[in-house]
């Protein structure tokens, strides 16, 4: 079990804050008893219902302002607890009047004696009030705030907060009867033009007294363990700390209700599966021998260990479920494509299932030529093409896979590739076809594959069996490089493989940046490559509008330079409105080589692999993310021929900070794993591509680097805990809902 953490309650005491957390309310019940379930309601008894109403049940909040409240994702009381403040005001000093110095920041708290609006012109109006404290007079003001000169009446106790400039108080906050936003460490809300920061904070102090209703999901021994306050009181210290220790502390409690609730999740799927069968397969054979005399290379180390990795596994009865992570281009398709073979040659199906059609064929054509000498029948099957899957031993396709039925219980090897991309609709069709109350129900075995199962192991001959969950080993693919941090998060239920260096034969691609004006040069560069019989790729600025005029764009770009830099060149289009079979066979003649350059949008983001292609030109290079490049430029540097990458942008003084660093950032390296990193500091935290799909973005609490111990220590707790009933596992079920947890 993890050990508590030192920073649990010494932080604010070094600072000076009272340890505030420290005190426990008392519980509500009576320990050890089975309360009769039609007692009375205690008053104090915590009543979660509350959490749930939406926030017009707050005095003050009607329709209109609900409706703005809900373009900020705020609909009930619970999300406006959980509203985090992305920071808090400085502490400043309370001074007497009298005692003010120039230019500082300071707050003071007097009586309002009398108040006056001036309007030096239409766009300015000015509040000025009389204020006193005992020692001494000052005028405050406000700019543009009409509507407070009512409510600042001769009497009215104020606190203010701002600066003392040319003899006038320029408030920056303030408050009438009380210490709100004016406090040392007031919170400040993501808000929105509609909804001030300071609205939010009125509405977040409305709202935090219900937080005792919120039942507190975490084991006492886990709080004590670890260090961590009640859930109510972490609220309370989120939202109206005493010093940033304590904000900091109630913020960790509640990040690690989020990860240990996630980690949960990611424990009861593994749970789950533990309790599937998949055939046994027996060891390599033939067909994968003849597979690796058809290479035209030594595998690397790498892929040799993941290999022998993958074969243990589908030698067990248990469901493989394993991550093959490794940059684009490392050589995770070899790996793949044997994993499959296993599969037929022990008599069963192997299925790839690609996120886009435009990678699925990719796949195919890939697999197709090295199946067909091994005399292995291959089916492609996406939304818009289905081959003859009847007689197929493997199946390449999008998720139309599983839709339209490979009969799972002949399906002893499926490959997920870019798992991430897959949506959370997809996942949980994945998750019901491969169980058998989903789309194949037990049956009889149906005419179809001759011979399956013929030499698989211990559980294949129950095929059918009422009491069985059948399920694949599954093989999933990311050639995105996510950080440990991420992949521990999104993949924590998974046993990871990565292949962490590409072939040796592969020389660094040569990234440089040039200025458009100087494109020319880079054109005229691209065009040695293809005197030299090299192949090449020009990708299209980045159209935002929609696929169409993406498209359109495009085509009116190839146009362009079939006219002029490429004039004595075979050029092909590759956009995203082609239909497949046009997709199809422009990629079957690039790699062919009768066409020397594809012009493209980002549609070749994944997969095209041609090895020929050794240079890449980057059009306005700067519209694109940092990912999205790494990604892109990966289509070249395939083979064992130097490649390059030249990135096309505008002056770099025209651009902006962040997308200077990430061009640089590319032309300084090629490790995905470093500009995994890079990407995740430009663009913060949660903004990692794919965690929107993966349902993760709504992380509240958690940073995904910074809380690393954190979800270190939730992820050993969450193996302790993942039996328990209560509520914890609630709190899991109201997260990732019934349908995808479990079995
Ligand atoms: P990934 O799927 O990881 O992006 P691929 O499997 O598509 O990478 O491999 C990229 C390129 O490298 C392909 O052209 C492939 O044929 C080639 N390749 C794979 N393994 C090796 C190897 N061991 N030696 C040389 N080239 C390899
Ligand atoms: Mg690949």
């Amino acid at each position: 079990m993890p050990d508590p953490e030192p920073w649990a309650y010494s932080g604010s005491r070094t600072t000076g804050a009272v340890p505030r957390l420290a005190i426990v309310a008392l519980p509500t019940g009576f320990a050890g008893e089975n309360p009769p379930t039609a007692w009375p309601r205690l008053p104090g008894a915590p009543r979660p219902e509350r959490l749930v109403q939406p926030l017009d049940s707050i005095q003050g909040v009607g329709p209109a302002l609900s409706k703005k409240l809900a373009k900020l994702g705020l609909a009930t009381i619970r999300d406006l607890l959980e509203h985090r403040p992305h920071r808090y005001e400085e502490a400043v000093p309370e001074r007497p009047i009298a005692d003010l110095l120039a230019g500082e920041e300071a707050a003071i708290a007097g009586e309002v004696r009398r108040v006056s609006v001036r309007r030096p012109s239409r766009r300015l109006s000015i509040v000025q009030a009389r204020v006193a404290d005992g020692t001494d007079e000052i005028t405050a003001v406000w700019f543009n705030q009409v509507w407070l000169a009512e409510r600042l009446q001769p009497g009215t106790r104020v606190r203010l907060r701002g600066q003392l400039k040319r003899n006038e108080f320029a408030v920056r906050s303030y408050d009438l009867n009380g210490v709100s936003a004016t406090a040392d460490y007031a919170p400040v809300y993501p808000a929105s033009d509609e909804v001030t920061p300071k609205r939010l904070r009125a509405l977040v102090e409305q709202a935090l007294p219900l937080a005792r209703d919120l039942p507190d999901p975490l084991p006492a021994s886990v709080k004590e363990r670890e260090g961590l306050p009640l859930r109510a009181d972490a609220f309370v210290a989120l939202h109206r700390p005493r010093s940033l220790a304590e904000g900091e502390l109630g913020r960790r409690r509640l990040a690690f209700d989020e990860l240990l609730v996630l980690q949960l999740g990611l424990a009861r799927v593994r749970r789950g599966r533990e309790g599937g069968v998949a055939p046994a397969l027996a060891e390599p054979g033939e067909l994968v021998a003849r597979y690796r005399t058809l290479l035209p290379f030594e595998l690397t180390q790498d892929q040799e260990r993941a290999i022998a990795e993958v074969d243990v596994d589908l030698a067990r009865a248990a469901p493989m479920q394993r991550l093959l992570q490794g940059d684009v281009g490392s050589g995770k398709t070899v790996v793949a494509l044997y994993s499959l073979l296993r599969a037929v040659e022990s008599g069963f199906r192997g299925a790839l299932m690609a996120p886009t059609e435009t990678l699925a064929e990719q796949h195919f054509l890939t697999v197709e030529p090295v199946c067909a000498e091994l005399g292995v029948r291959v089916a492609l099957l996406t939304g818009s093409v289905k081959t003859d899957l009847e007689g197929a031993q493997l199946a390449v396709g999008t998720h139309a896979l599983i839709q339209e039925g490979v009969d799972l219980r002949e399906l002893a090897v499926a490959v997920v590739d870019e798992q991430h991309r897959f949506g959370v609709e997809q996942r949980r069709a994945l998750a019901e076809a491969s169980s058998p109350r989903g789309v194949n129900g037990p049956q009889a075995k149906p005419a179809g594959l001759s011979g399956a199962g013929a030499s698989g192991g211990a559980g294949v001959e129950q095929r059918g069996a009422l009491v069985e969950e059948r399920s694949p080993h599954v093989l999933h693919m990311t050639a995105t490089p996510i950080p440990r941090t991420l992949a521990l998060t999104l993949y924590g239920d998974l046993a990871v493989t990565e292949i962490a260096k590409p072939p040796a034969s592969r020389k660094p691609i040569v990234t440089s940046w040039v200025s458009a004006e100087r494109s020319s040069e880079a054109y005229t560069r691209l065009r040695k490559h293809l005197d030299a019989g090299r192949q090449a790729y020009v990708v299209c600025p980045l159209v935002e509008e929609s696929e169409t005029s993406q498209a359109r764009a495009a085509e009116a770009e190839a146009e362009r330079l079939r006219r002029a830099e490429l004039r004595d060149y075979r050029v092909g289009l590759l956009h995203g409105r082609l239909r497949p079979a046009e997709r199809r066979e422009l990629m079957a003649r690039f790699k062919a080589g009768e066409l020397d350059v594809l012009v493209a949008t980002t549609v070749i983001e994944v997969g095209v692999d041609v090895p020929n292609a050794t240079i890449m030109i980057v059009q306005e290079a700067d519209r694109f993310g940092l990912a999205q490049l790494h990604q892109l430029r990966a289509r070249v540097g395939r083979g064992a021929e130097q490649s390059y990458c030249l990135l096309v942008s505008r002056p770099k003084e025209e651009l902006t900070d962040n997308a200077r660093e990430r061009l640089q950032a590319l032309v300084d390296s090629t490790d995905g794993f470093e500009l995994a990193e890079k990407d995740l500091e430009l663009r913060g935290e949660g903004a990692l591509l794919g965690t929107r799909q993966a349902g993760l973005s709504d992380l509240r609490f958690a940073h995904w680097r910074r809380d690393r111990p954190l979800l270190e220590r939730a992820r050993s707790w969450a193996e302790a805990l993942v039996d328990e009933e209560g509520p914890l596992a609630d709190e899991v079920e109201r997260r990732f809902g019934e349908a995808e947890v479990g079995a």
